[in-house]
């Protein structure tokens, strides 16, 4: 039944307020009903991540803050009331069909600096290898304007992209993109397929938004720039029936935005080409051989560690003859890799005095020189 769905491996979904909540009030039974078609998805095989709006709009309602633009302590404030809220309507209807939920709770730095950005990817990783769904929202309590999303629509992408997700679902109150808002012109055409965002495509999305949603079809664009960049495909459909997703996998209307490249080629040449290396890390035959074979960069492994680079850093693996056997990203600080090389993992809380990772460099992380 989920056919065009359960095909991927690693799907984020992402909700807007306005599907969640109505007149500042939950709605349990579609959020009922999604939760059945996400557990359908996983018990095919696929991991889930959902990113979910609705804390301010919930978190008004329980305060009772008049309609209309939120000063920005209030927004705060009501996403602290509302996170709660919708964090444990998660926890329980997500329980009821047997699966586990981990909020997260992201700002924009997260994302965007690199070692913040390692740290989540980590975080939302565990959380998916212990079967758990990561349910995810800007932690807008703490959010200045300056320093924000404003949009859980480019949220969204940026967490499909550091997650590498194949596939990224954003449920709104409209079931795609038209060549102009619906909205305002009775005559814009339904476009089931996008393969390429052209500066066309974007003069189409308009400017529209709903008071409950900042996103509108602009951020969805641009979302999709996000994704599609990175090698995940996108769909914009319909959140306003149940069953949503059922409801995409059975062909309802919605819009496809084609990947460019796979998640790995993607995630691969954006570590091997376009971070300037920090550091040298040398390794010895054993761990050389361990690498071809798939194997992560364990401390053990490394002989020699030269260059001032930070944790979550990019630097080159070298062999002892000086040649370059791969990139990757480091997940200690210069300081503690130093301390640690020629030693076993287990041995790294007693030197470093905190438990780190077992590896230098994560295999995930990492990219090796072609050996014709
Ligand atoms: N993070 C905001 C909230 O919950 C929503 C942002 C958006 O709607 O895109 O409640």
């Amino acid at each position: 039944m989920m056919q065009s769905l359960s095909g991927y491996g690693r799907i984020v979904v992402k909700i807007g307020s306005s599907l969640l909540v109505e007149k500042n009030k939950l709605k349990r039974d579609w959020l009922e009903s999604l939760a059945d078609d996400l557990a359908e998805l996983s018990r095919a095989g696929v991991e889930i991540i959902v990113v979910s709006s609705g804390a301010i709009a919930l978190g008004r309602g329980v305060l009772g803050l008049p309609p209309g633009a939120l000063k920005l302590e209030e927004g705060q404030a009501a996403a602290a009331v509302g996170q709660i809220e919708l964090a444990q309507a998660y926890e329980e209807i997500f329980a009821a069909r047997g699966m586990i939920t981990g909020q997260v709770l992201l700002t924009l730095r997260d994302t965007e600096q690199r070692r913040r950005y390692l740290n989540a990817r980590a975080t939302v990783g565990t959380l998916l290898r212990l079967k758990a769904v990561p349910v995810i929202n800007e932690n807008d309590t703490v959010a200045t304007t300056e320093i924000r999303y404003g949009d859980n629509d480019r949220l969204a992408a940026r967490v499909a992209t550091m997650v590498s997700a194949d596939c990224l679902v954003l449920l709104s109150d409209i079931d795609g993109l038209y060549t102009a808002p619906p909205a305002d012109n009775p005559l814009a055409e339904h476009i089931p397929l996008v393969e390429r965002i052209t500066p066309e495509i974007e003069s189409m999305a308009g400017v529209a938004a709903s008071e409950l949603s900042r996103g509108g079809m602009k951020t969805k664009i641009e979302a999709g720039k996000i994704a599609t960049e990175s090698g995940t495909a996108m769909v914009i459909g319909s959140g306003k029936r149940l069953h949503p997703l059922r409801a995409i996998a059975e062909g309802a209307r919605c819009t496809w935005f084609d990947a460019h490249s796979t998640p790995a080629t993607a995630r691969k040449t954006w570590i091997a080409g376009q971070l300037k290396p920090s550091g040298l890390i040398t390794i010895d035959e054993g761990a050389e051989r361990a690498l071809r074979k798939g194997k992560s960069l364990l401390p053990a492994g490394v002989t020699e560690i030269s260059g001032d680079f930070q944790r979550g850093d990019p630097v080159c693996i070298m062999t002892a003859d000086g040649r370059e056997v791969g990139r990757g990203l480091v997940a200690y600080d210069c300081d503690d890799a130093v301390r640690i090389i020629g030693h076993k993992s287990r041995e790294i809380e007693a030197i470093l005095g905190y438990a780190g990772r077992a590896e230098m460099i994560h295999r995930d992380d990492m990219v090796l020189k072609d050996f014709g």
